[in-house]
C-alpha cells in the first residue's frame, strides 16, 4: 500500500517524540501513513514546506522555531491559530488548500480536564513564560473559564503584550514576577524554558495553597525542576507535559484522519520510554 506522507519539521529535532506517537496513532487506528521527523534549516521553512506538499505530503506537525513561520504559511487558519498567530499543525484540506491549526491548548487543556481531572473552571491560573507555547494555550484555556489568568515572565514586557491581545476573551493580565508577590494560585503552569537547563525560575512558595495544582509543559526522564520546586513546597497535584504532548498530538491526528486515537496507553508509553532513556 502506498502510505500517506506527514512529518514534523522543527530544528532542533532530533529527540522529538512525535514520530513515535504518530506511528502508535496509527498502528491503532489502521492507517496506511509514515510521519517522519525533519531538521529544516533556519530560514528554510517555506521552502521545505513548499516542496514537501509539492512532492505529495499530506500534513504537518511544526515545532521551535517554525510556527510563526506555518501561521504566515498556512493559506486558511482556524480561529485558535490566527489567535494564537502560531500554526503548529497544516492540513492540505479536500479543496487543495493548506489550512493551519494550533493543537497545544487542546491537547494541554484535554490533558489537564479529562486524564487528570482537574476543573480549570473558576480557577485563579498563574502562568510562568510568555513565548510560543503560551501563545497557542491561552484561547482553549479562557474558553474554560477560570477566574482570572495571570502571566509572568522574565522579559515582564512580552507577557503584557501577550495577555493584551487576549483581554476580550476574559480576565488575563501580565507583567513580570513581582506581579507574584502576595498572590496564591490555584494552578500553576510552567511555560518557560529555564528547565532545559536545569533551572526553574525563582518563585515564593507562598503562591501556593494546599489545593494547588502544578503542570510543567516541560517532560524529561527525570522529573523537572519546578516539578520538583513544587512537590518539595506540598502541592496537591505535580504533572510533567507528557500528556500535553500526547494529546496535542492526538488532535493533530484527528485533523488528517477524522479518527480519535486512544491517548491513555500512548502517555504510559512515552512515559515510560522517557524514564528508561
Ligand atoms: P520559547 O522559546 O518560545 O519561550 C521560552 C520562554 O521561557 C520565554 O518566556 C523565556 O523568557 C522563558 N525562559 C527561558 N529561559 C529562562 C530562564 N532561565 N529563566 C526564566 N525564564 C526563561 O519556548 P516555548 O514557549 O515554545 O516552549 C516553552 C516550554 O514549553 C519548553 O520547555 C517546551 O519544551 C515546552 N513545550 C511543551 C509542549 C508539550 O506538548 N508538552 C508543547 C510546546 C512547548 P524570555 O521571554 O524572557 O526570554
Amino acid at each position: 500500500t502506498v502510505k500517506d506522507k506527514y512529518a514534523v519539521f522543527g530544528n532542533p529535532i532530533k529527540h522529538s517524540k512525535s514520530p513515535i506517537i504518530h506511528a502508535a496513532f496509527a498502528a491503532q487506528c489502521a492507517q496506511a501513513m509514515q510521519y517522519r521527523a525533519v531538521r529544516v534549516d533556519l530560514g528554510g521553512f517555506d521552502r521545505a514546506a513548499n516542496k514537501f506538499f509539492a512532492d505529495g505530503g499530506k500534513g504537518l506537525n511544526i515545532t521551535l522555531p517554525f510556527k510563526e513561520d506555518a501561521f504566515r504559511f498556512a493559506g486558511r487558519l482556524s480561529e485558535r491559530a490566527s489567535r494564537a498567530r502560531a500554526v503548529n499543525t497544516l492540513n492540505l484540506a479536500a479543496d487543495g488548500v493548506i489550512e493551519g491549526d494550533n493543537t497545544d491548548g487542546v491537547g494541554l487543556v484535554r490533558d489537564m480536564v479529562a486524564n487528570l481531572g482537574w476543573v480549570v473552571r473558576g480557577l485563579r491560573v498563574l502562568i510562568i513564560g510568555a513565548g510560543g507555547a503560551v501563545r497557542g494555550v491561552l484561547e482553549p484555556l479562557l474558553r474554560e473559564r477560570p477566574e482570572g489568568i495571570l502571566i509572568v515572565n522574565r522579559t515582564a514586557s512580552r507577557a503584557e503584550q501577550l495577555a493584551a491581545e487576549f483581554t476580550d476573551l476574559g480576565a488575563i493580565s501580565g507583567g513580570g514576577y513581582e506581579l507574584i508577590e502576595e498572590c496564591q494560585f490555584d494552578l500553576v503552569i510552567n511555560a518557560s524554558s529555564a528547565g532545559l537547563e536545569g533551572e526553574t525560575p525563582e518563585m515564593p512558595s507562598s503562591i501556593l495553597t494546599e489545593r494547588s495544582c502544578c503542570y510543567d509543559m516541560l517532560y524529561a526522564a527525570e522529573p523537572t525542576p519546578f516539578m520538583r520546586w513544587a512537590a518539595h513546597h506540598a502541592a496537591w497535584a505535580v504533572t510533567d507535559g507528557v500528556g500535553m504532548l500526547v494529546e496535542q498530538a492526538a488532535q493533530s491526528f484527528y485533523i488528517w484522519r477524522g479518527l480519535r486515537p486512544e491517548t491513555q496507553s500512548v502517555i504510559a508509553s512515552i512515559r515510560g520510554g522517557t524514564q528508561a532513556a
